[in-house]
């Protein structure tokens, strides 16, 4: 989701797959569309050994046999079965930030102002890592499991790793995604792990976004660990030195640290 979408500005040609993310933004007028493009017969809906169309809902990802544990188990976690049977895996990978003064519209930084109201204000789920311009925490449980499978994505014009999808916004460009205008998702792709897990932090037990989402996937000797909910883009993690926690949300960093320690216990070999 192309967060600077919202203000004044009118896109031509919105990509639309499950609707879930689109109709709500248009709804609350954070995204203004001359016309929405239906994409449900460009985008793939196949599962094979390694390879998931972007057009597969999250309710058929949940519960295929195929899939790493980490990714079926991201899936189950996420939303509610009624969201997962709409929701596509492209559309889970660029919808937008959750964060309540960008859904309400308030002028910030991400909505092109030159303030981050979550920084003095409230922040209790935002984010404890590279948080300097925004806070905002990504909330894809999905996003954070392909992050740690290493996985690859193809769109309609290249192929990028899944790490390449996303960028930090900044003063010069606010954008946190790298996808073009036009630019399709149509796959991605993964090597088989030896082991993964996902585990997940949130509010209530079900139907909630991550406050801390890890993914680890291991192969031979190596283990990855990626993080939903605790920056502004999924978070490969290297190591809890750069956390820089806010007033009322250090509790994260305790949340998240407990988090990978079972979840890289969990995959050793
Ligand atoms: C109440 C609620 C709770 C949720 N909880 C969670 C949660 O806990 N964890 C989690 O990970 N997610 C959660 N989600 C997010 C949910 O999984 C996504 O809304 C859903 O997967 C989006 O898929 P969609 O097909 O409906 O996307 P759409 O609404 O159709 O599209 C979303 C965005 O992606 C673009 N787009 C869609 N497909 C493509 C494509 N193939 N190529 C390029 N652009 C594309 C659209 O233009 C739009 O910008 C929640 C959503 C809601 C509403
Ligand atoms: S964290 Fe700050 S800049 Fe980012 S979306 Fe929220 S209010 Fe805007």
């Amino acid at each position: 989701m192309e967060l600077r979408q919202a203000s004044d500005t009118t896109v031509d040609g919105v990509p639309i797959h499950g609707g879930t993310e689109v109709v709500p933004l248009l709804r609350a007028g954070l995204l203004r569309a001359e016309t929405l493009v239906d994409i449900r017969g460009v985008v793939s809906r196949g599962v094979a050994d390694g390879r998931i169309g972007a057009g597969v809902p999250l309710a058929e990802i949940e519960c295929d046999p195929q899939v790493p544990e980490v990714l079926r188990e991201a899936c189950r976690l996420a939303a509610s079965p009624q969201l997962r049977n709409m929701g596509s895996l492209g559309g889970n990978l660029l919808q937008a930030t959750r964060c309540w003064y960008w859904r309400l519209n308030w002028p910030c930084r991400l909505h092109d102002g030159d303030e981050c109201f979550a920084r003095e204000g409230e922040h209790r789920e935002h984010a404890i890592f590279a948080n300097d311009f925004c806070a905002s925490a990504h909330p894809s449980d999905v996003a954070a499991a392909l992050l740690a499978l290493d996985a690859t994505l193809t769109t309609s014009r290249r192929e990028l790793p899944l790490a390449g999808l996303y960028r930090l916004p900044t003063d010069d460009d606010r954008r946190t995604t790298t996808l073009d205008p036009g630019e399709l998702i149509l796959d991605v792709r993964y090597d088989k792990p030896d082991a993964s897990v996902y585990l997940k932090a949130m509010e209530r037990k079900r139907w909630a976004f991550p406050l801390v989402g890890v993914a680890a996937v291991r192969r031979g000797a190596t283990t990855r660990v990626a993080l939903a909910g605790v920056a502004p883009i999924p978070w490969l993690l290297d190591g809890f030195e750069s956390a820089a926690p806010l007033p009322r949300n250090a509790y994260k960093v305790d949340v998240a640290k407990a988090l990978v320690k079972r979840a890289t216990a969990a995959v050793a070999g």
